[in-house]
């Protein structure tokens, strides 16, 4: 199962992507786990990214599309994967299918999670107080939600186009997102023929 999960920062995409790779027994692999780390360890990525991190930007494409080519070809990626946070522009996702393509791996599907603007806000900055992530601040809250709007949004209909998106409700609880999030992957493996 290769699946893409899709949202504004604030979705939940992280949390379920987590939860969902535990049930399925493939990684969750995050593009910001895997920033933050370099950051915590200080690697020369690290040191590049923290500033554009903390202020919300989009880390240079090559550099993301480079961390996941390397990640998705471990052993352990071989059976599938979850990606969290990437795809993030549109040419991070044509490389993305590049790759799969070269590894003769397509992609199963994406699910698009939904949630209210307000509610987003709530989450992270209620995340903020909580974890202390130096890029959950109201100033870069807002910068963070207005580059998905700009950048990340319009996969939403890139992967509609392709047939692969289905929109998953991403309001309530953590248990209700993900008991819809099974339902609506027996859609997509059932219009592939995979069921
Ligand atoms: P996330 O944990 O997915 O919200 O990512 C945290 C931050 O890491 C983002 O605000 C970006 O600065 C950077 N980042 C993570 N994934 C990507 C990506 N696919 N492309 C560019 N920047 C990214």
């Amino acid at each position: 199962m290769r699946l893409i999960f899709l949202g504004p920062p604030g979705s939940g995409k992280g949390t379920q992507a987590k939860l969902l790779a535990e049930r399925l027994g493939v990684p969750a692999i995050s593009t910001g786990d895997m920033l933050r780390d370099a950051v915590r360890r200080g690697t020369p990525l690290g040191r590049r990214a923290q500033a554009i991190m903390d202020a919300g930007e989009l880390v240079p494409d090559d550099v993301v599309i480079g961390l996941v080519r390397e990640r998705i070809a471990l052993p352990d990626a071989a059976k599938g994967f979850l990606l969290d946070g990437f795809p993030r522009t549109i040419e991070q996702a044509e490389a993305l299918d590049r790759i799969l393509r070269g590894n003769a791996a397509p992609l199963d599907g994406v699910i698009n999670l939904l949630v209210p603007e307000g509610t987003l806000l709530e989450r992270l900055l209620g995340r903020a107080a909580l974890e202390g992530r130096s890029d959950d601040r109201r100033e870069t809250v807002a910068e963070r939600l207005r580059i998905y709007r700009e950048k990340t949004a319009p996969l939403v209909q890139h992967y509609r186009d392709l047939g692969l998106l289905t929109d998953v409700d991403g309001s309530g609880s953590i248990d209700e997102v993900a008991g819809r999030i099974d339902r609506a992957l027996v859609r997509p493996a059932r219009a592939a023929g995979r069921a």
